[in-house]
């Protein structure tokens, strides 16, 4: 009935590749439902962010080890900004929204999520973050590894030149001067190590749906994924 589809709460797990429009759906789900939604990809670029202030990266060189140790002292969070209705993102309680989006971050970020070590330690906030359920989560281990109990997975494609095409939008809003090939070369870069890395490689796991958006709006694609959502609600 419509009483109990006002009470229960269902996780929703949104993996794929990079610029498949995953954070954009998952977004909108929330705010429909009124959701929390997780970057958990923001997690993983804190903590490649601290692994560069640090300077346990220079270069080409990683010292994985030292990340490792430091790991009980990097702290990554996110606070609910009610102005703007965003999470802010906390790494050892300074506000590192814009810093995470950098391409030094982005260079790094999958050399430091392939890290055992790491992945533990944010799984785990992840999992907390999931406990009441309620919650709409994009990554690349969502459904196989965060919350093999999902409710809903989505496994999120797009054909390459859908894809290409959001990146090059991504870079004009991004105000810098990167370049299109910069670019282009990092999410590659990302979507070999993260689909190849031993622990817990982006995968589409079976019971997963396959969404592939290449041919819809944003409005199209929320109004087919809110039907899957709502079956699960009703179910
Ligand atoms: O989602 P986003 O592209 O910002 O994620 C940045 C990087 O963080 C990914 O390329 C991947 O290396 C890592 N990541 C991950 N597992 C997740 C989310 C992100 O390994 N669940």
């Amino acid at each position: 009935t419509n009483k109990l589809k006002l009470v229960k709460k269902i996780i929703i797990a949104i993996d794929g590749l990079s610029s498949t429009g995953k954070s954009t759906l998952a977004k909108q789900i929330a705010k429909q439902l009124n959701y929390i939604y997780v970057d958990s990809g923001a997690m993983y670029r804190a903590v490649a962010l601290y692994a560069l202030q640090k300077k346990l990266i220079i270069g080409e060189e990683f010292n994985k080890l030292k990340m490792i140790e430091a790991l009980p002292s990097v702290k990554v969070s996110f606070v609910y900004n009610k102005k703007l209705n965003i999470s802010d993102v906390y790494l050892n309680d300074v506000k590192v929204n814009k810093a995470i989006r950098s391409m030094e971050v982005s260079n790094v970020v999958s050399v430091v999520a392939a890290i055992p070590q790491v992945r533990q330690q944010l799984v785990k906030l992840q999992q907390q973050m999931g406990i009441k359920k309620g919650v709409v989560m994009d990554g690349r281990d969502i459904g196989s590894v965060v919350f093999p109990n999902a409710d809903l997975k989505l496994y999120m494609t797009a054909n390459a030149g859908t894809r290409a095409k959001r990146r090059y939008d991504e870079l004009l809003t991004s105000n810098s001067n990167l370049s299109l090939q910069e670019v282009l070369d990092n999410i590659n870069l990302r979507d070999h190590l993260d689909s190849t890395r031993k622990d817990s490689p982006l995968l589409k796991s079976n019971d997963a749906i396959e969404f592939d958006n290449s041919q819809l709006s944003k409005e199209q694609q929320l109004e087919q994924i809110m039907e899957l959502v709502n079956s699960c609600l009703d179910s």
